[in-house]
């Protein structure tokens, strides 16, 4: 089906059988976890239709890295994400060698280097994500499975065995009914604050320009047929971006802007102060800094601000612009020099000749000088005496000294790519109501499955992929079974 057909041409169709369902599988959402779970069940015989409310199928995918990659094993998994599902996780850490074979035999151009570690926990490899993209839609439209974009799926029923789920295309609502339902959205734009629920509350600033295309329309399906839920409701991934942002600023140089070597910085809020472990990884900065804006907040602090986005500066060194800034963060992205990027996108900027010049600087950014002053003396004692802490904030043995000249600092603000609380399913991506049973006939992947990721992030590309292949399957054979016949 071309972009041009709407939903009412598949209801219409459909509707001539009149006894069972217009369609075996309705996919909502066209990502990778979408696309994925709609060519796998139209080569396993399902008729399908997967209703893509944007432009054209592909997703966040389309501005990703294409690093596929998860956590290395069960046991790293654990340790560093214990508030995540095992079951799921044992799932998608199981089915990466079976994935990579698939995607591979395909067509699709993998890289030969397994990288290792990624986001300090995972491995994976670089893969052209968008010959995947493309690979997957061609392979469902060879199987017969049709695609509607411009088309929203808006909420679903359960009804005499079957899934009745409402599309949303050209001003009109329709009914189209069917044996399955995978929930394929990309999550919730709502995951922050903690208390937000779907309230939609607004992520701020370009935190939430960066989200690029969860409407949170697949959670609340999913809760619209019982659904429980799963993951932290504030987990969110993204990286630090420059502050402020030129307007002409898109989603397409959102990897360009990420200032990943923020590992090897220091960073402060505009009050002076440290807010977490640097040396975490630039993810976990990124959702520090939302989480201690949010509580302070919370608690009423005034300089913490209400409407503009969260925002920290990152202190480093020019070895550190030279090396970490320049170098290639993950294989494919080539060698770039971020901070140049930022600056050259509007990120609010300063390059001094000693620590205290660039200190007594920072008040142009904003920065309370008299607190950061003291908080980068103790970083600073930290490092030397090895004491491990400053300020009640850890400093690892990794943590960058600020030791060489220039020095440099940038205003960074949060991102969020996808939220990490979705409706809860099991290893084989069945959603779960509140009792644990599976709600029949629906299924989530991707974002839309929350108990992957905890407060740390497992990947995305492949959990979507994995997850949607076996939703697909999974649907596919459902209906087979609704119909008595094996496939
Ligand atoms: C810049 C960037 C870089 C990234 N790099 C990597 C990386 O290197 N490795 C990695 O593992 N992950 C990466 N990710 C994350 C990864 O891309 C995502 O986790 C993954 O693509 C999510 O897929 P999804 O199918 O769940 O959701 P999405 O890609 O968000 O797809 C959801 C789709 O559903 C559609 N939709 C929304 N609402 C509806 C509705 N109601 N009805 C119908 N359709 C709807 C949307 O238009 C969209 O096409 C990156 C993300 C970004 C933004």
């Amino acid at each position: 089906m071309t972009a041009e057909e709407g939903a009412d041409t598949v209801v219409a169709h459909q509707t001539a059988h009149q006894a069972g369902p217009d369609v075996d599988v309705v996919v909502a959402g066209g990502g990778m976890a979408g696309l994925t779970a709609a060519a796998t069940a139209a080569s396993h015989g399902a008729t399908v239709l997967l209703a893509e409310a944007g432009e054209k199928p592909g997703g966040a995918a389309w501005w990703s890295n294409g690093l596929f990659w998860t956590a290395r094993d069960l046991q790293t998994y654990r340790r560093h994400i214990p508030d995540g599902n095992p079951v799921i996780a044992e799932r998608i850490i199981a089915g990466m060698d079976d994935a990579l074979e698939q995607i591979r035999a395909l067509g699709v151009p993998i890289s030969a280097h397994r990288t290792d570690p990624v986001m300090a926990i995972g491995a994976g490899h670089a893969i052209d994500i968008r010959a995947l993209i493309q690979e997957q839609e061609a392979r469902l439209r060879r199987h017969g499975g049709r695609i509607v974009t411009g088309a929203r799926v808006t909420g679903a029923a359960l009804r005499e065995g079957a899934v009745d789920v409402r599309i949303s295309s050209g001003g009109s609502e329709q009914r189209v009914r069917s044996w399955a339902l995978v929930l394929a959205t990309g999550g919730h734009p709502s995951s922050w604050p903690a208390s937000s629920d779907l309230a939609d509350q607004p992520v701020p600033g370009v935190a939430r320009r960066c989200l690029l295309h969860s409407r949170g329309d697949g959670l609340r399906a999913g809760r619209e047929l019982g659904a429980d839920t799963a993951g932290p409701p504030e987990g969110v991934y993204g990286h630090l971006v420059p502050a402020p942002l030129a307007e002409d600023w898109t989603p397409a140089s959102f990897v360009r802007l990420s200032q990943y070597y923020s590992d090897a910085a220091v960073a402060l809020d505009l009050r002076g102060r440290r807010f977490a472990d640097e040396t975490l990884g630039d993810e976990v900065l990124n959702q520090a800094l939302l989480d201690h804006t949010e509580t302070a907040r919370a608690s009423g602090d005034a300089d913490a601000g209400t409407t503009t986005p969260p925002l920290a500066v990152l202190l480093f060194d020019d070895r550190v612009r030279r090396s970490r800034a320049t170098e290639e963060s993950y294989p494919g992205l080539g060698p770039l020099d971020r901070f140049a990027a930022a600056v050259d996108a509007g990120g609010a900027n300063l390059t001094a000749e000693d620590v205290p010049g660039l200190v007594y600087g920072l008040a142009a950014l904003g920065v309370d000088t008299g607190t950061a002053r003291t908080t980068v003396e103790r970083y600073r004692e930290a490092i030397a005496s090895r004491s491990g802490i400053a300020d009640g904030v850890p400093v690892t043995a990794e943590a960058d000294p600020l030791t060489e000249a220039p020095f440099h600092a940038l205003l960074v603000q949060p991102s969020v790519t996808m939220t990490f609380h979705g409706v809860r399913t099991d290893e084989r991506f069945r959603v779960l109501d509140r009792g644990g049973r599976p709600v029949p006939g629906v299924f989530a992947a991707g974002a839309d499955a929350g108990g992957l990721q905890g407060r740390r992030y497992a990947g995305g590309l492949a959990p979507s992929f994995i997850g949607g292949r076996t939703a697909g399957l999974e649907a596919a054979r459902l209906a087979a079974s609704a119909q008595g016949t094996r496939r």
